[in-house]
């Protein structure tokens, strides 16, 4: 296995809102492999978007607090660093590409200002520089007319150019870790194979590990190494992409997967739904956060909470019906 590039440990984020604290992340542990990809995969609300944010610490305060927990990259821990320090690794170190990419982009600045205003802070470039560099990454990431391009303004560009071009912005500096949050849900699936595409390249070509946030098993699947399975602010289930979908052991990850149409009736014989919704996170449920959902729920499943337990190589579920495995 590579080296670890980045360790999240025990990883705490609420929520301190009127009506009460959302407990957002209740303590994972994730460790990101140099050079891998590895996903983030669950429903709306589990807690992948904040683990991104919580990652480069842009949770705002207030009302959203990181309480506990490490996050150790390249040996120091983001979460001690002063603010200074932290904003010399984000976009330089570890960069990210946002859903919408509309919003990422300031609508009065051109795309070119933007990718060369990031090239000339982290880089130490001059204005002239940083922009024939904005205008390399632009033709790296396959847009036609990059020169055109890099002159425009967002509102200009259609939703494929604009992704490319954050995807320019957030690679110009070579970061070792690109975190990409749902990268392609605001573009059509034309678009969508050409964006992933460049991703795999990219990866490729740079060596950077990419945490890809995802609701959608099929994008996991063409990309990923390794995925880990979120429910409720919690991590339920970790392997590589293989393992998830031979054997996927947690009840929920078994319900994601059965919730997709297929021809295998190995795990599923009917396209299944997972009754109920995500709790509310202001009052999780007791013990397993799953248990009110779970069709093989125990006594002790509504009071205590699972530890780890393999199932495989590299594949580790957290789930009382494993128990007998080892512990991670
Ligand atoms: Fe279901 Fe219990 Fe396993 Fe949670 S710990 S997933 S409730 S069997």
């Amino acid at each position: 296995m590579a080296d670890v590039l980045l360790s999240i440990k025990g990883l705490k984020t609420n929520f301190y809102t009127y009506t009460g604290v959302v407990k957002a992340l209740d303590g994972i542990d994730l460790d990101i492999y140099k050079g891998e990809t590895i996903g983030l995969v669950g429903e709306t609300g589990c807690g992948k978007s904040v683990t991104a944010l919580s990652i480069i610490r842009l949770i705002q305060w207030p009302p959203g607090k990181i309480d506990e927990g490490s996050i150790t990259f390249d040996g120091k821990d983001l979460l001690k660093l002063p603010l200074r320090d932290m904003q010399k690794i984000r976009g330089n170190n570890i960069s990210m590409i946002f859903q919408e990419p509309m919003n990422a982009f300031n609508p009065v600045y051109t795309i070119g200002d933007q990718i060369a205003e990031v090239i000339m802070l982290h880089q130490k470039k001059k204005k002239k520089e940083a922009w024939q560099d904005a205008i390399e990454m632009l033709k790296f990431t396959g847009i036609p007319a990059p020169e055109r391009v890099a002159k425009s303004y967002p509102h200009e560009l259609s939703g494929g150019m604009l992704q490319r071009s954050m995807i320019a912005m957030a690679l110009s500096c070579k970061p070792k870790l690109l975190i990409a949050d749902e990268p392609t849900t605001a573009l059509d699936v034309t678009i969508e194979a050409q964006i992933l595409d460049l991703m795999k390249g990219l990866k490729t070509t740079t060596g950077a590990s990419i945490l890809l946030i995802t609701h959608d098993l099929g994008i996991i699947a063409e990309m990923c190494d390794r995925v880990g399975v979120m429910y409720a602010g919690n991590i339920v289930e970790l392997a590589d992409v293989g393992s998830i979908y031979k054997k996927p052991s947690h009840p929920y990850t078994v319900g994601l997967i059965c919730a997709i149409p297929t021809l295998d009736t190995k795990h599923c014989n009917r396209l299944a739904t997972i009754p109920g919704n995500v709790p509310n996170l202001i009052y999780p449920p007791p013990g397993c956060r799953f248990h009110p959902r779970c069709n093989k729920a125990m006594d002790r499943c509504s009071k205590e909470k699972p530890g780890w337990y393999k199932v495989g190589e590299g594949h580790y579920v957290s789930c009382f019906l494993y128990e007998g495995g080892d512990k991670k």
